[in-house]
């Protein structure tokens, strides 16, 4: 197991999980190496919302075998690739969306109305029996950005070295981090002028 130490600046949880390859730093911190890093991803994230769904998360995974891993690998090399059209302003290819639509099929539950703050609110409730059914949030999420195409405002860190993506519907955000890859340029481009001077 890893560092559970995530690196959550995709706003999205489906670039989030995209995003679990490498750390700009070039640590692997963050990244997937077996279930339980999975595990600790979605928890991290909250992608399960009350702790009763983030329990049955944890059983559902515990039955997850090497070659269901795989599958979280594939899937997530496919979203991707995805993301990588998408940020060309780019439709993402068939091989890519028919992995994620074979997560989707794995969707099981049903439609649910529930009282938050005094309303009625539409969600989904689902059952988690069995390993790859943990990433179902994720692979909604994943068709959703697919789904809005250039809406969907996918922009990737300008550091070249840099394998992260977010959202970025302002347009207005360069780096993953300021605190990483943007101080990481800016201490680039003062040696550059130190040596020039
Ligand atoms: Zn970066």
């Amino acid at each position: 197991m890893v560092s559970p130490g995530f690196y959550l600046v995709g706003n999205d949880p489906a670039i989030d999980f995209a995003n679990t390859v490498d750390s700009p730093s070039g640590n692997p911190a963050g990244a997937l190496e077996c279930w339980r890093d999975v595990v600790a991803f979605l928890q991290a994230l909250g992608a399960h919302g009350p702790q009763s769904a983030a329990a049955s998360i944890v059983e559902a995974v515990k039955s997850g075998s090497r070659s269901d891993f795989e599958k979280v690998l594939a899937f997530r090399a496919a979203l991707r690739n995805a993301l990588a059209t998408l940020e060309q302003d780019h439709v993402p290819g068939r091989a890519d969306v028919q992995v994620i639509n074979e997560m989707l099929k794995l969707d099981s539950g049903c439609a649910k109305l529930s009282a938050t703050g005094g309303e009625w609110k539409l969600s989904r409730e689902r059952t988690f029996n069995g390993p790859l059914r943990a990433l179902i949030p994720i692979a909604y999420a994943a068709a959703e950005l697919i789904a809005m195409g250039k809406d969907s405002a996918v922009r990737k860190c300008s550091s070249p070295t840099c394998l992260i993506y977010f959202r970025d519907p302002a347009r207005r955000r360069r780096w993953c981090s300021m605190a990483i890859c943007g101080n990481r340029a800016k201490v680039a481009a003062h040696a550059r002028r130190q040596k020039e001077a």
